[in-house]
């Protein structure tokens, strides 16, 4: 019988047989660094001159690891490989299809500290977010069978005399599947499980910041014995390559999460028909966010404190849902800013891998690069009245910022930084914090801390927003609890991890037939 789903608990590191766990994860993970992987295509392994270096950001000196970096030529036979997968691919049962899904997911799980150490090493999550990172991906991939099953009863219809009729669900065809670096598994196992359990076949090119940790899902795939060319692993640039096989005509449906910019160039490029496409592609697009944290006059302040520190530094406040402007209203705002400035000048920075460590390092030299210059933005924006430094310089280290008495229409108030940043923003009263928030292209995540009922009903009304938390902080989405997705310039508000998502890759096909 099936095993009803809920969410994989976390780890608990305050136990010493966890922590020996991770420690040896670690160990195991710092003997294979250097690895190189290939691209996987039709179940073929095929290698290029060309490769991705992965670098630990924590100590950029130390290699991750190296992945072959596809051309053009090479995305071409990953579509023909998709293409014939396909022919096969669609007809196999649902239930079959689901079942890939739970072995996956029951591997995963026992593999569950080798995954999250990888996490740590390469995208420089802490031991807790890659940890949450591992889990999301399991739910991810139980989740999504089970909706699978939902789905292949197919849609109710209304009986009709003389006629026996149904509704069911076919796949679409050969997907792409573009993840961002920032949830390397969680995001990358989520889409491209939902397009495979739908019975499309696709082409899963990794973040190139992240390729090791994708070419470890694809490992997984591999175990589980999906039939070759269901999923082809094609590491390389979104430059090179990202334009050619969104344009392809035998390119279906494009599955994309990452920033607004490029997901934009890719909905406008893939609106254009090309010779020998037959249907209208369809584009899933998640992309940033300028998420905000209202706190009112009437709130615990203790807890709103401790929610903008944690929305706003968690993985280094690399998350699209992460608190980027904390609006306060002005009776509570100096409270709030001093308890924001104290408590994140008690967060600790280092490594990734040092289970002490509650702010890691940003990304890569870019984002690196990009963060301080909004630091200095900031600096002439607002007062600085947390970090606002680099750290150690073997890394991409930067101290967590807080920025105060920052106007709301000021570029660290509109920007997606996408880094330890946050901008701390007064507000006349509670309506104008509102009005504050919705003032911005974005529309992802927001929290509302407030004791007043008529004040949280208003905020729900009103405050715009796909995933409104309130009394709570803003990150942490469950899935299947809090089904994910934004509004606005946020993306095409897919809601990944709830109970619809799957019909984003699928069409229904009605059937009647005279009795
Ligand atoms: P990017 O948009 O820079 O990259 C995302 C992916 O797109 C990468 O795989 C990249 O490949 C690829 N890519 C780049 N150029 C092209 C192109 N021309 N055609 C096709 N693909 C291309 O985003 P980041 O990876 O930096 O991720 C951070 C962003 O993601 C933030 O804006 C964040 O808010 C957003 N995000 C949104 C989420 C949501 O649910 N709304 C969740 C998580 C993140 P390559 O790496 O090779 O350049």
């Amino acid at each position: 019988m099936l095993v009803e789903y809920k969410n994989e608990a976390l780890v608990n590191f305050a136990l010493p047989e966890n922590r020996a766990a991770m420690e040896q994860a670690l160990a195991n993970v710092a003997a294979q660094k250097g690895s190189h992987f290939p691209l996987v295509i039709g179940g073929k392994k095929i290698d290029t001159e060309a490769r991705i270096t992965s670098v630990n950001p924590s100590n950029f000196e130390e290699v991750i690891g190296t992945t072959a970096r596809a051309n053009t030529e090479l995305a071409e036979t990953a579509v023909q490989s998709a293409l014939s997968a396909f022919a096969d691919w669609q007809y196999v049962s649902p239930e079959e299809r689901a079942r890939y899904l739970f072995k996956a997911a029951a591997i995963m799980r026992r593999k569950k500290f080798e995954f999250s150490a990888w996490l740590v090493e390469e995208s420089g999550k802490n031991w807790v977010e890659a940890d949450a990172d591992t889990a999301e991906a399991i739910d991810f991939l139980e989740y999504y069978a089970h909706q699978m099953l939902h789905y292949a009863a197919g849609m109710p219809v209304v009986p009709n005399a003389g006629e026996q009729n149904e509704c069911f669900y076919i796949p679409l065809g050969v997907g792409l599947i573009i993840p961002p670096w920032n949830f390397p598994l969680a995001i990358l196992a989520g889409m491209t499980a939902a397009a495979i359990v739908t019975g499309n076949t696709v082409i899963m090119k990794p973040a190139s910041t992240t390729p090791v940790i994708a070419a470890k899902l694809m490992e997984l795939w591999e175990e589980v014995s999906l039939p070759p060319g269901v999923v082809n692993f094609l590491p390389g640039s979104g430059s090179a390559i990202g334009d050619y096989l969104v344009s392809h005509p035998k390119i279906r449906f494009i599955n994309f999460t990452g920033s607004k910019e490029v997901g934009l160039r890719i909905n406008k490029l893939a609106a254009e028909v090309v010779p020998g496409q037959k249907w209208i592609k369809r584009v899933v697009a998640e992309m940033g966010g300028k998420d905000a944290i209202i706190v009112d006059s009437e709130a615990d302040i203790e807890d709103a404190a401790n929610g903008i520190v944690a929305s706003a530094f968690g993985f280094q406040g690399q998350k699209c849902s992460a608190c980027s402007r904390a609006i306060i209203v002005a009776d509570v705002y100096e409270e709030i800013v001093a308890k924001v400035a104290a408590k994140t000048k008690a967060l600790k920075m280092g490594p990734a891998s040092d289970p002490n460590s509650n702010v890691g390092p940003v990304i890569d030299k870019n984002a690196y690069g990009k963060i301080l210059e909004y630091i200095e933005i900031g600096k002439n924006e607002g007062r600085i009245v947390a970090g606002g430094v680099k750290g150690a310089e073997n890394g991409y280290f930067i101290e967590p910022t807080v920025v105060a008495d920052v106007d709301s229409k000021a570029r660290v108030a509109q920007e997606e930084i996408f880094g330890p940043v946050v901008a701390l923003i007064k507000a006349e009263d509670y309506d104008q914090a509102i009005a504050i928030a919705n003032d911005t292209e974005y529309g992802l995540t927001g929290a509302v801390y407030s004791k007043n009922r008529a004040k949280l009903e208003k905020a729900r009304r009103e405050f715009h927003v796909g995933n409104l938390y309130l009394n709570r902080k803003c990150t942490g989405a469950l899935v299947g609890v809090h089904p994910f997705g934004g509004f606005n310039m946020s993306g095409t508000d897919s809601k990944a991890g709830g109970a619809d998502y799957l019909l984003l890759f699928m069409q229904a096909k009605s059937v009647a037939e005279k009795l």
